[in-house]
């Protein structure tokens, strides 16, 4: 039998602030039917609700965060939410939001992983659908580049590279990515900031939201937040979480080995989008469950636990 799709057991809520407004924000998550895939919703107007599908050819921001527009209703921030979504293998869910951004809650992706796990995911009776890597792909330049290829699982290798006192101990990690893995390695790495940017960003409008409360900042020499970082390489792991909400993009899990150099929300985009453009370089599958259903068990186990 293959691998199944997921949706949550129940609905679950959350409230926050947008990271960029700084203005409340309440997110519901719904359970969907089977080859929904994710889709944000947004009032219309007229007490019913818009649809915008996370989709990686309606992403029109990549600055500071992913952003999604769709018949002029905008959605920003949607990667945090998207990496644990993907991160966890939930397939289908509807995701309601009061404002035009998901809740930057503390940065990471581990409040989103906390809310999915409290309510659980249930298997639904149709095969998860994967986008299997045939040929690779490369974008950017000698600066920044990135490259997905094929390979058996999902694997990320990223490299970042700041002339920094405080990010210089660890600049490259690579992961092969299961749920227990994104859990424990990557999902509660937090977005970071340079205290320099900041000004120029508020008398921009932007971050508004934004302490450290949800962010790494840091001056010149060191990091600023008093309990310090969560993982020595907090900062490169905070990237690669990133990149599997901006590849979640695809609308279907990968199969593949993505290795990126000081890639960001753009180029990871830029790799979505080039990918799509090119149909020899990818294939639509399934694959086979353990036999003893091991991989699904352990799924399900750690949505509930
Ligand atoms: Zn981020």
């Amino acid at each position: 039998m293959d691998i199944r799709q997921t949706t949550l057991r129940k609905a679950v809520h959350l409230t926050g602030i947008g990271l960029h407004s700084g203005n409340p924000v309440r997110m519901d998550m719904l359970p969907a039917p089977a080859d929904t895939g994710v889709v944000f919703e947004r009032p219309d107007g007229a007490e019913g609700w818009q649809r915008i599908p996370a989709r990686a050819d309606l992403v029109t921001e990549t600055t500071l965060c992913t952003a999604l527009t769709c018949e002029g209703q905008r959605v920003a921030t949607v990667e945090h939410l998207l990496s644990a979504i993907a991160g966890l293998g939930l397939d289908n869910v509807i995701v309601r939001l009061s404002a035009p951004e998901v809740p930057i809650v503390d940065g990471s992706s581990g409040p989103f992983v906390f809310l999915i796990q409290s309510t659980g995911m249930v298997t639904l009776d149709a095969p998860r659908r994967y986008m299997i890597i045939r040929e690779a792909v490369q974008v950017g330049d000698e600066d920044k580049w990135a490259r997905l290829e094929p390979y058996e699982g999902f694997k990320l290798s990223l490299e970042i590279d700041f002339d920094h006192p405080a990010i210089e101990a660890g600049q490259q990690v690579s992961v092969e990515l299961d749920p227990d893995t994104f859990v424990h390695e990557l999902s509660r790495a937090r977005t970071f900031g340079f205290l320099r940017d900041i000004e120029y960003l508020r008398q921009h409008e932007m971050a508004l939201g934004g302490s450290l409360d949800n962010a790494i900042v840091l001056d010149d020499y060191r990091v600023l937040n008093d309990d310090g970082l969560r993982y020595a390489d907090e900062f490169v792991r905070h990237k690669i979480l990133d990149a599997i909400g901006d590849l979640a993009l695809l609308g279907a899990p990968l199969r593949g080995h993505y290795t990126a150099y000081k890639a960001g929300h753009a180029l990871n985009n830029k790799m979505a989008r080039a990918v799509l453009a090119n149909p020899a370089s990818y294939a639509w599958g399934t694959v086979a469950a353990p036999a003893d259903g091991a991989a699904q068990t352990r799924e399900a186990a750690l949505a509930a636990s």
